[in-house]
């Protein structure tokens, strides 16, 4: 068994530096050291997660009642933790303030004796609480874990409890760490990533089995394969250049899906890949009625239909996700349909390297069309602009157009998918910080400041301010959000952590020295709160130079 006090000196060590490359050493170094069936925790730890991503379980712990367990241990009122937190600007130092001062009093190991499988089984302990008593209960739990920990232990108790590790430790990282530690190419690592999402397995059979495991991994029924991705369209005669014959299916103004069906056992997974099949009983059902086999990975779009039959504002369709309450009287209001596009298994077959003709036959095999989406395959722009009026009279977006002899590439954003929209692009982009309104908007952050992705320097780069489109009562729910995300104040400046993304409208891409991209955007208006995208899925420095470049061409 591995100390926890290992893994917390490991966080601290990490804290301290900036560099990546050292960085990915020492957690390297850590994953070789860790006990093998630690490995899969400590892999997840590290990134500030308690489970993996796909797992419908939930640590179920927020801030306040984090502040209540660190309150009951220290025997300080709630609301001097809350100052702690402010002083310190972390939960994890605030806790170790707290509790140390009181453990002087008390009698508490000077060395831990707490490992990373116990912490483990007590945060699991504490997810799988509910009902009646249960927030008691969770900070009972808590209390414990606290009470077994040294000072550097209690930091990282409180931060993983959360699921907010800051260390600045995300998946690039790990899966260099995993590389590095066994001695395995990083492209192993992450195709074994791309088609599994478990960082323990990847890292276990990186581990155990070196090369020849990884190289066997493949699609696994029951953990989802990140989705492939698809790039703008410059024109239909360009689509038709490249790729001959194009497939053409409604771009649907909905919400992905990947769904997983082992015999009656059916699970969706989200596009951010976190498990939503409870949320979704209607669509379980659906699946259950028109998928006429027994062990399948399929791809989608849910939409949600008005009673015009035309989709409903994306906001109303996420209120169907990740819901907790009331499923099925939201359901009521919020019907969804399915409509499948792609197919990545059928009982026992990985589909990813058949091209997508061969692919698109066998859902038509083991799909009612009710709930398949429409396909076409041509070379006629005639035809293309005929599906692509006829989907905007519709309410969708545009059109895609894909490559019929394409491979379903996890994670991708290539040529071989290519999306047609009407308007000019939006760019989905980080908010790292905001402001303070005034006047009538004095209690609520008023302005939010954007940023995209600079992927190889793993850190992003402001682009402008967002304070247009907004309602008043969603700044007052954006308001609400973003007060758990605040990392420091300063005046009417507050940073966030980067964890909302805000796809934005504007009228324009300026060159500008007042953001570090080196752009800004001219007239930004929020379209919509995308709940549905991490911050992985956030635009990269690239596209927004791309765009850029784009409408100079115009
Ligand atoms: P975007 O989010 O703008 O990059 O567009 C890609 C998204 O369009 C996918 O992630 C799907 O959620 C959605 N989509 C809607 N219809 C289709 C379709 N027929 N094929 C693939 N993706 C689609």
């Amino acid at each position: 068994m591995t100390s926890f006090k290992d893994f917390a000196e490991v966080c601290k060590r990490v804290e301290s530096i900036s560099g990546s490359l050292e960085m990915t050493s020492i957690v390297a170094e850590f994953f070789r050291k860790v006990d093998d069936d630690e490995l899969g925790m400590a892999t997840h730890f590290i990134m500030g997660r308690i489970f993996p991503i796909w797992s419908e379980e939930e640590s179920g712990i927020g801030q306040s009642l984090l502040y209540s367990a660190i309150s009951k241990i220290s025997s300080l009122p709630v609301k001097r933790i809350e100052e702690l937190v402010r002083d310190t600007g972390d939960p994890g130092h605030a806790a170790e303030k707290a509790i140390a001062s009181r453990k002087t009093h008390m009698t508490f190991f000077s060395e831990s004796e707490l490992t990373i499988s116990e912490v483990y089984s007590r945060l699991q302990t504490i997810a799988r609480l509910s009902g009646k008593g249960s927030q008691t209960a969770k900070i009972k739990n808590l209390q414990y874990l606290f009470s077994s920990a040294i000072p550097i232990e209690i930091v990282y108790i409180a931060r993983l409890a959360i699921e907010e590790m800051r260390i600045g430790v995300g998946e690039g990282i790990v899966r260099n760490a995993i590389a590095e530690a066994f001695n395995v190419p990083a492209d192993l690592i992450e195709r074994g990533i791309l088609l599994t999402n478990d960082f323990g397995l990847v890292a276990y059979t990186a581990k155990k089995e070196g090369v020849q495991g990884l190289e066997k991994l493949g699609v696994i029924l029951g953990r989802p394969i990140k989705v492939m991705l698809a790039q703008v369209a410059s024109s239909i005669q360009e689509a038709i250049g490249e790729m001959k014959n194009v497939a053409v299916e409604w771009k649907f103004d909905g919400a992905r899906v990947q769904i997983h069906k082992r015999g009656n056992h059916i699970t969706i997974y989200s596009r951010k890949l976190e498990n939503v099949t409870s949320s979704l009983p209607d669509i379980v059902r659906s699946i259950r009625l028109n998928i006429l086999t027994e062990n399948v990975i399929l791809d989608g779009e849910v939409v949600a239909l008005g009673n015009d039959d035309r989709p409903m504002a994306f906001q109303e369709l996420l209120k169907r996700f990740r819901r907790k309450y009331e499923i099925s009287s939201t359901a009521a209001r919020i019907p969804l349909i399915l409509d499948l596009f792609d197919i990545m298994f059928l009982n026992g077959e990985n589909l990813l390297d058949k091209p997508l003709t061969v692919r698109r036959k066998k859902l038509e095999e083991i799909c009612d069309k009710n709930i398949l989406a429409k396909q076409t395959i041509t070379d006629d722009p005639g035809v293309i602009e005929k599906a692509y009026n006829d989907a905007l009279a519709a309410g969708h977006e545009g059109v895609m157009l894909k490559n019929p002899d394409s491979l379903y590439s996890p994670g991708k954003r290539g040529k071989n998918w290519l999306k047609l929209k009407p308007i000019m692009e939006t760019l989905d982009l980080v908010v790292t910080g905001g402001e303070w309104g005034e006047g009538r908007r004095a209690n609520l952050i008023g302005s939010y400041l954007l940023a995209c992705r600079d992927i190889e320097m793993d850190r992003f780069l402001s682009i402008g301010r967002v304070a247009t489109g907004i309602t008043d009562a969603q700044l007052e729910e954006l308001t609400d959000i973003f007060k758990d995300l605040v990392i420091s104040e300063n005046g009417i400046h507050v940073d966030f952590e980067p964890k909302i993304v805000f796809e934005v409208a504007f009228e324009e891409i300026q060159k500008s020295q007042n953001y570090d991209s080196g752009y800004a955007l001219r007239f930004p208006r929020l379209v919509n709160v995308r709940s549905d995208k991490s911050v992985e899925d956030a635009d990269s420095i690239e596209r927004v130079e791309q765009v850029y470049i784009g409408q100079r061409g115009r």
